[in-house]
């Protein structure tokens, strides 16, 4: 049953803010998802679980999470690892420049904060890699500062509630933000900053959705003046390209040891996942049918990736692929720890020669952010 309140003409505003409050708070406290990082109120914790957030999917960050905090369970442990060690296990979140910042900035409190990350948003927003989004969610979840979070959740509720179309063009686009975060202000429960900040992105995943928002079991379906999808800007076209790559196994030698499988590592003054290891790319992404092992779609940004995997036997590895980095033969164990791409985990995963992440249930299926 959605939460029903009046919102007429006549109210005054702090009154009708007061009951947008209440209403989205209660329904918070009854419906929100049992998330890992939910359980913990340390700003490391906190803040580990924001930047996987960005750009990525809750379902997705779940179990990287997890695994990421019984790794580096404090802000020291993951100070004092390496940086190849932080980026396998970032591995499948994508965006690995954020795994590089925040490494960086763990080693920046670490050595210069007394492992102590600071308490304000001002100065969280003071360290590499942190913006005003994730500043605000530390400050305001851990510490209870009164500072609203304003995310793309976020933006869509505050859109669809006022009634705004997202334009976005021609500098309406930054006015637009700019009313946005105001209202964030204004709406924003200083008390429960850290609920209310939490409530709004709750919602903007589970029911006000980009696509097909659940406003009949809305808790704010009495005050929102669109009750349904908002005018956005078009999106740019998604473009295909087709890429193929070779999957070289060798069988196992005789005595200890498994199989190894050739890996090339991106190089360092690659733009984009830089150091990162993956298959050898193929010269030609044509594969005869007895070759091709496994052909799969992946999304980066704007482009759709159609990629075909061909087994080659190493003999033939020279003629067939480009080689732009280093390669090493990997024992797929250590294949494992190692920072891969997330093409290169998903192919060696469907082939069975990594293991797949265990499935969390928990978890909700649907998730926009
Ligand atoms: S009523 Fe619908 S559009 Fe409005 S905030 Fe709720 S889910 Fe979003």
């Amino acid at each position: 049953m959605p939460y029903s309140f009046s919102m007429g003409k006549q109210e005054p505003e702090g009154a009708k803010i007061a009951v947008l409050r209440d209403s989205l708070l209660q329904w918070y406290v009854e419906h929100r998802r049992d998330l890992p990082w939910r359980r913990r109120t340390d700003p490391y914790a906190i803040w580990v679980s924001e930047v996987m957030l960005l750009q990525t999917r809750v379902a997705v960050v779940v179990d990287r999470y997890r695994e990421f905090m019984a790794r580096f369970p404090t802000l020291i442990a993951l100070a004092l690892a390496s940086e190849d060690e932080v980026l396998a296990l970032w591995s499948g979140l994508g965006y690995y420049r954020r795994a590089r910042l925040l490494h960086r900035a763990a080693q920046f409190v670490a050595e210069r904060l007394g492992g102590n990350l600071p308490a304000s948003a001002a100065q969280l927003r003071a360290l590499p890699g942190i913006g005003a989004y994730t500043a605000a969610a530390i400050a305001s979840i851990a510490y209870g500062e009164p500072v609203a979070v304003v995310d793309g959740n976020v933006e869509r509720v505050i859109c669809r509630l006022a009634g705004w179309a997202a334009g976005g063009r021609n500098g309406e686009g930054a006015r637009l933000r700019r009313k946005i975060e105001q209202r964030a202000g204004q709406w924003l429960d200083p008390a429960r900053s850290g609920d209310w900040n939490q409530a709004m992105m709750e919602l903007g995943a589970t029911l006000c959705t980009p696509r097909n928002p659940q406003c009949l079991v809305c808790p704010l379906a009495a005050c929102c003046r669109t009750r349904g999808e908002h005018e956005t800007a078009a999106r740019p076209p998604m473009v295909s390209r087709t890429v193929g790559y070779a999957l070289v196994v060798r069988a196992p030698a005789p005595g200890p040891g498994g199989r190894v499988v050739l890996l090339e590592q991106r190089p360092a003054e690659q733009p984009v996942m830089p150091g990162l290891w993956e298959l050898p790319a193929l010269i030609d992404a044509e594969t005869p049918p007895e070759e091709l092992r496994m052909t799969l779609r992946h999304a980066i940004l704007q482009v759709n990736y159609f990629v075909r995997i061909r087994t080659l036997h190493e003999d033939r590895v020279e003629a067939l692929t480009a080689k732009s980095g280093q390669r090493r033969w990997t024992p797929l164990d250590e294949a494992a720890r190692l920072p891969l791409t997330g093409l290169a985990r998903k192919v060696l995963m469907r082939a069975h020669l990594l293991p797949a992440p265990r499935i969390e249930t928990s978890a909700p299926a649907q998730d926009a952010d």
